[in-house]
């Protein structure tokens, strides 16, 4: 009997047609949980480093996490993984919603697509039936508008549609896979998606899952429960709105947007925009989102209500994603109800609204700039708002300058030359990242922009407060009931942690603290990402209710095997590891790990080689950042240590980087 898990992935040859439930290892669940962690575990064995993103040999995997469907609160992640052909490395992307728990009730633990179809189709799974379907029909449609008619058409209004839209058919490299209520963005998955001729995965599921210790684990869930009720009651004083309480609800229920709209900045631009949330915007974005918010809604068996119905005049109603409620307002120099209408168009294209907006507002810089000419832009309106609809259309169906927009700001400024790569100011491993620009290096947050491997900042910081509290006194009151650190170390690290002098950064914390801190923030964020865990609910906000302490016993109530914070942290070092040895296969190495020059206007390059020095050694990685023998044997990864000693991974020194990786220069195999 398996517990929490189905034991069962379900296997897809699209270029035959072919469809095999395959039941799983219960070894690889105790090694690698489940989610991320067994979806690299597949990619390290099936796809070797010279098969590129749009390879019929690359996966394309959906995954609900270990403990996805079970009645643990928020537990409904899909996390999808594959080559990436934006970075040509291993791209790993949430989304919430309802598919993940269905694809369990289903009967499946995965869904792993390989080969391509001849065809646009949609899979659609119910129960232990699995059909490939014809999709010609949903050819250029939006991915809300294709999980409508599919729904429609099988009669099934309870089943959960994972869909792309023209972007993902059109392989832009940040098309997104939506899902109604979430979608996942990063990485370009859509395009993968679309590469393999796939319209949409749909699932219904009526069976159970069964659970180890079921009246354990319930009285987990419910002092889970209990604990987001206090902390709703009770947020933390003295922080940002965002990680006073749990999840991101206040995205759609709070107006004031003075913090995000002034201290950020947006589109490709270098600048914050002090100044401008007066109380007239204040106002006009009020009426604009009480006129344009229908109802609040949550993922599956969540209470949190983070996102909300948009239905903006004249079209169809679609799920606001928390951050793109400013993205396309912001880049645009418009207003909320201008970025509130391109969000649904962008939703039903499906693209990333990280990038989407960076990408647009960086065309529109070279055109300024005279890299590109008016001739590029042939129809271009005058209205800003016009051009960034212009530009959507021309990008999500590779019109004319739009298809090496598509690409993303890194391979679009290398074919258009001419001086646009200092225009690409914002990437990270060939991905545009938060456009932030800022002052004083922060040390914990250089570390997680330069080694992160998740491509998105947001999705690996939480649980460490991000700046200090002004006085020793909130600094004591906050640590008072601080239960969820893994040490109780990491309390002194943060009252002695000052705004300014000498425990001020960026000397303080100081790399050794910054290792700790950065590796605890990582360390739950992928523990998250194996369980099917939101972020919300746990690594992303401060004080939450999921943490290394109540995790094991969930694993072990929920799934049978046990655990203890060793063990769960070693199979979490596991898996990360494995992540890292995915993209050092595939040419990633210390060149590739830099934040953009531009982030902090002060750099300290000696302590930032220190820093870096400092983490490789802490997580066990050689000086480029690949992981070491002793490393890899610790972790039972000794396959892993024999294949970087086949392929030669230890003699390069890093010159080439993963500015080459094996899937740009070398033949497919
Ligand atoms: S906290 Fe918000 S984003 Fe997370 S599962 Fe709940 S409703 Fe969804």
């Amino acid at each position: 009997m398996r517990y929490a898990e189905t034991g069962y992935n379900l296997e897809i040859d699209l270029t035959r047609g072919n469809i095999e439930r395959v039941a799983t290892n219960p070894e690889d669940s105790q090694l690698y949980l489940g989610g991320l962690g067994t979806n690299a575990k597949i990619i390290w064995d099936r796809v070797p480093p010279e098969v590129e993103a749009f390879s019929p040999n690359n996966l394309l995997i959906f995954a609900a996490g270990l403990l996805c469907g079970t009645p643990a609160t928020g537990c409904n992640r899909t996390i999808v993984t594959t080559i990436s052909p934006m970075t040509q490395l291993l791209a790993f992307s949430m989304m919430g919603g309802f598919w993940a728990p269905e694809l369990k009730y289903a009967g499946y633990d995965k869904v792993i697509l390989r080969g391509k179809s001849p065809d646009l189709v949609y899979i659609w799974i119910k129960d232990d039936k699995v059909e490939i379907r014809d999709a010609s029909h949903l050819r250029g449609k939006g991915a809300i508008e294709t999980a409508k008619l599919i729904c429609e058409e099988l009669k099934e209004p309870k089943a959960q549609v994972a869909a792309i839209g023209a972007a993902g058919e059109n392989r832009v490299y940040f098309a997104s896979i939506e899902q109604g209520r979430s979608s996942a963005s990063r990485g370009g998955i859509g395009a993968v998606m679309g590469d393999k001729g796939v319209k949409a995965i749909v699932v219904r599921g009526t069976k159970d899952i069964h659970l180890a210790r079921p009246a354990e684990y319930m009285q987990l869930c419910d002092e889970v429960m209990e604990y987001i009720k206090f902390r709703n009651a009770n947020p933390i004083p003295g922080v940002m709105p965002i990680l006073a309480i749990l999840g991101s609800p206040q995205e759609m229920k709070v107006h004031d947007e003075k913090w995000h709209t002034e201290n950020f900045m947006w589109g490709n631009s270098r600048e914050r925009r002090k100044g401008f949330w007066t109380d007239q915007v204040a106002e006009d974005w009020k009426q604009t989102m009480d006129q344009m918010r229908t109802r609040l809604i949550s993922c599956y068996n969540c209470p949190m209500t983070c996102g909300a119905t948009i239905s903006p005049p004249g079209k169809s109603t679609y799920m606001m994603k928390c951050f793109s409620k400013l993205t396309y307002t912001m880049a645009a120099f418009s207003d909320l109800a201008f970025g509130l209408g391109i969000a649904q168009a962008a939703t039903e294209h499906g693209v990333d609204g990280f990038s989407a907006p960076q990408v647009m507002a960086f065309a529109l810089e070279l055109l300024e700039a005279g890299i590109l000419s008016k001739d590029d832009f042939p129809g271009l309106p005058d209205d800003s708002e016009g051009r960034f609809y212009w530009l959507l259309d021309h990008i999500v169906h590779r019109k004319g300058i739009g298809d090496i927009l598509a690409n993303g700001t890194y391979w679009a400024a290398k074919q258009i030359g001419n001086g646009a790569e200092a225009y690409a100011h914002n990437n990270i491993k060939k991905q545009e990242q938060l456009p932030l620009k800022l002052s004083m290096l922060n040390p914990i947050y250089f570390l997680m922009y330069a080694t992160g491997e998740k491509m998105n900042i947001t999705q690996i910081e939480g649980q460490f407060p991000q700046a200090p509290f002004p006085t020793r006194e909130e600094r004591e009151a906050f640590v008072k009931d601080w239960f969820q650190v893994p040490d109780e170390k990491f309390k002194q690290y943060f009252l002695d942690w000052e705004g300014r002098g000498d425990n001020s950064i960026p000397y303080y914390p100081t790399p050794s603290m910054c290792c700790d801190i950065v590796d605890w923030q990582e360390r739950m964020h992928y523990i998250d990402d194996a369980l099917g865990m939101c972020a919300g609910l746990s690594s992303f906000p401060l004080k939450p209710p999921y943490h290394i302490h109540n995790y094991p016993k969930l694993i072990s109530s929920g799934a049978g095997f046990d655990m203890d914070e060793a063990s769960l942290t070693k199979a979490a070092k596991r898996y990360r590891t494995l992540v890292r040895a995915i993209n050092t296969r595939r040419g990633m190495r210390r060149i590739d790990e830099k934040p953009p020059a531009n982030h902090w206007k002060k750099r300290f390059p000696e302590l930032e080689k220190e820093l870096l020095d400092t983490y490789y050694a802490f997580k066990g990685w050689n000086e480029q950042g690949i992981p070491t023998e002793e490393t890899l044997r610790d972790l039972g990864l000794d396959y892993v240590y024999e294949e970087f000693v086949k392929r030669g991974v230890y003699a390069d020194e890093g010159e080439a980087s993963s500015q080459a990786t094996p899937a740009e220069t070398g033949k497919e195999v």
